[in-house]
């Protein structure tokens, strides 16, 4: 090669390492806390304060990165010391870019102290963070990092019909009332809450039919509260009410009883929101319980795990619905990685992932973002659908001083 040609080459192709290379320089977990307006419950307990764990990550190269970790109250504040005290050391200087190398140092090191749970929901923050300055450095949003986007727009189902301290007939007239509502908001479908007993489960499954009417479909979360036995009790009914699934019956570590409901049972059998990892989500789907698999990508190990995850339930032929909880910028990740998910098993009108929303008060989710995604508004616009974000990364950014505001 001539020197000129040599010269000529390195003026129009730079050193790439050097021009790209970052480091991680700070990791940061605000915990943010409010006392919510009303009580609400759901199987297990009833609650009172509402709790978000945002994850901050700060590269040398002026980019930060945002991610969210699944877990309420002192969870959180547990998880905030597992990120910035374990995770943190971990990986400071390391090139954010490298999120599976990053990912896979980080499990390691903590395989002996837990595969499943809080260091997973940890790691799932940090995890998403770092993808979020992938898409920044690379001026385009996580779905196109991941692929592209299958569509441009997700229909959205809205959750509400949590438990209230009342009694089960009272209870069912707001279940009614409430499922009305949340379908004349313009939500593709709804779901609600038991816990009350099965039994009288049963009578506020058939008040939410009652309030939506026969061509709308409702779902029923139990939170892992049955036995199998009680379990198909309420799901005898909800064969009979043709309610869409029955998600979490029973405990997440009860592969047989998930097994016996799906095989017993014409409704949808849902679950795996507590389950982690790709190693976990290997003997669920194994088991042969789920018809419909609900990974949440701020528990099980962020993005990069999700995309696993992902893989393992199409192989299982599983169609994925994912689990969401929390603020907007759970939100906002799930909004990308449903533009990315492949239709399941394709065909021309295919039964799409739809979004999960929260429609309780929820200031994390409403108000913290600078442009906020106004979800309620785009459902009622858009026939029931939110568009997918497209600027750089998750899309969105928080504001900081309602960050500061709400911080524990
Ligand atoms: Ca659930």
């Amino acid at each position: 090669m001539t020197r000129r040609l040599k010269a000529a080459t390195a003026e129009a192709s730079p050193e790439p390492a050097e021009r790209t290379r970052m480091k991680i320089a700070r990791i940061t977990s605000h915990v943010l806390q409010y006392d919510m307006p009303e009580e609400l419950g759901y199987s297990q307990q009833f609650y009172r304060k509402r709790t978000a764990h945002i994850v901050e990550v700060e590269t040398d190269a002026g980019i930060t990165g945002w991610g969210e970790c699944f877990g309420p109250g002192t969870v959180a504040l547990a998880n905030r010391a597992i990120v910035e005290q374990v995770i943190q050391p971990i990986v400071l200087g390391m090139d954010p870019l490298d999120c599976d190398v990053i990912w896979h140092r980080v499990y390691n090191l903590l395989r002996d102290h837990g595969q499943k749970g809080m260091p997973l929901q940890a790691l799932s923050g940090v995890d998403i963070a770092l993808w979020d300055i992938a898409g920044k450095a690379a001026g385009l949003p996580i779905h196109k990092l991941i692929g592209g986007a299958h569509r441009e727009s997700v229909p959205v189902y809205g959750y509400g019909m949590m438990l209230r301290r009342e009694d089960a007939a009272s209870l069912a007239a707001r279940f009614a009332d409430e499922a009305a509502a949340i379908k004349a908001n313009g939500f593709v479908a709804t779901k609600m809450k038991v816990g009350l007993g099965p039994r009288q489960d049963v009578a506020l499954a058939e008040a939410v039919r009652r309030g939506v009417g026969d061509d709308f479909d409702f779902m029923v979360d139990a939170n892992h509260c049955y036995t199998a036995a009680d379990a198909f009790h309420v799901g005898y009914a909800l064969d009979e009410l043709g309610a869409h699934w029955f998600e979490e019956p029973v405990a997440p570590e009860d592969l047989d009883g998930y097994a016996a409901l799906r095989a017993g049972l014409k409704v949808n059998i849902a679950g795996g929101e507590a389950e982690f990892s790709r190693w976990g989500w290997r003997s669920l789907l194994e088991s042969g319980g789920l018809d419909i698999a609900q990974p949440e990508v701020c528990s099980l190990g962020g993005i990069s795990e999700y995309l696993r995850v992902l893989a393992l339930c199409h192989a299982h032929f599983t169609p994925v619905v994912n689990h969401v909880w929390g603020s907007a910028i759970a939100v906002a990740t799930n909004l990308q990685l449903l533009a990315a998910m492949p239709p399941l098993p394709g065909g021309l009108n295919p039964r799409e992932p739809m979004l999960e929303f929260d429609t309780t008060e929820n200031r994390f989710r409403d108000d913290l973002l600078t442009k906020p995604l106004d979800i309620q508004g785009q459902v009622e616009r858009n026939g029931g659908r939110a568009a997918i974000p497209d600027g750089p990364g998750l899309g969105v950014e928080p504001d900081r001083d309602f960050l500061r505001h709400y911080a524990v």
